[in-house]
């Protein structure tokens, strides 16, 4: 299989047009890698417009609902909050605002659990209402489009950095809206991960329309750094979650011995080590 070299295809990240190759296809939409910054992207980009967030997104597309697996993962969410509060100087009152806060999950754990300031924004309207019936300010509207009247001590994202088509700008806002010493804390899945790399185009973040841009551990470093943000850490939360079990890990090993063998996939990974991220950076 030979490399097909692109162009005229532009990273989201660096804007490098050199050198990028096609990595294959999801959905009938090409998946781009970046050979200066290793970010990989669309070529035609679908603009994250509210209408795809409408109420079938929320309703529709987890199994069992988006409320029954939003109660699921309540205890990712508590492992990120752990790690957040980790790197966050909690020595005086913070405020945190959750960009994509869908229906409030994770600010349920942040103001009920955890006690801190916590305010949410997101793009649905149907997704805000819920979380506001719950007791949580929130902006309903684009990020980009966001009329700070405060900065905030926290601008977190949760499995909603990959939505959004012009990353670079987000990041640049971010920066703007942040306290200075602010941190920017991004959820996302890796697509450098031991798993992305095994299961190509199976990795189930390969998600166009929804996701946009297929975040590497570099890529998304060089991204902050580029905005002015210094690298804190990046931690890979998976050995406190429910994912990490023996059936997971034996259907992984399963398609490993498939793998070896010349097997081509026919479905998205398990859940493993690495697969998602945790990126703290600060202003
Ligand atoms: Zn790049």
């Amino acid at each position: 299989m030979g490399l097909q070299i692109e162009s005229d295809i532009t990273c989201s990240v660096c804007l490098n047009t050199s050198g990028n190759t096609l990595l294959f296809d999801v959905n009938d939409y090409k998946v781009y890698e970046c050979s200066f910054c290793s970010h990989q992207f669309l070529s035609e980009h679908s603009e994250s417009k509210s209408s795809i967030y409408e109420d079938s997104y929320f309703e529709g597309c987890f199994e069992g609902g988006y409320e029954e697996t939003i109660e699921r993962r309540k205890n990712d969410f508590r492992e990120i909050a752990k790690i957040l509060l980790f790197y966050l100087n909690k020595t005086t009152n913070k405020t945190i605002l959750e960009v994509g806060c869908a229906s409030g999950g994770m600010l349920d754990v942040l103001k009920n659990e955890v006690g801190i300031n916590a305010e949410g924004l997101d793009i649905s309207k149907y997704s805000s209402e819920l979380a506001r019936k719950k007791g949580h300010t929130v902006y309903c509207t684009h990020f980009l489009d966001y009329k700070a009247h405060k900065q905030d001590d926290v601008v977190l994202f949760t499995d909603s950095f990959e939505h959004f088509r012009d990353v670079r700008m987000v990041v640049e806002k971010t920066y703007e809206i942040l306290k200075n010493e602010g941190l920017i804390t991004i959820v996302l899945p890796n697509h450098s991960s031991f798993s992305a790399k095994i299961y190509r185009e199976y990795f189930k973040d390969y998600a166009p329309p929804y996701h946009l841009n297929f975040f590497t551990m570099r890529s998304i470093c060089f991204l902050l750094k580029k905005y002015g943000f210094g690298i804190l850490a990046i931690e890979f939360p998976y050995f406190e979650s429910q994912w990490f079990n023996k059936e997971e890990l034996q259907k992984l090993g399963r398609d490993l011995i498939d793998y070896d063998m010349g097997k081509t996939f026919d479905h998205n990974q398990p859940a493993f080590w690495g697969n998602v991220m945790i990126v703290i950076a600060k202003k």
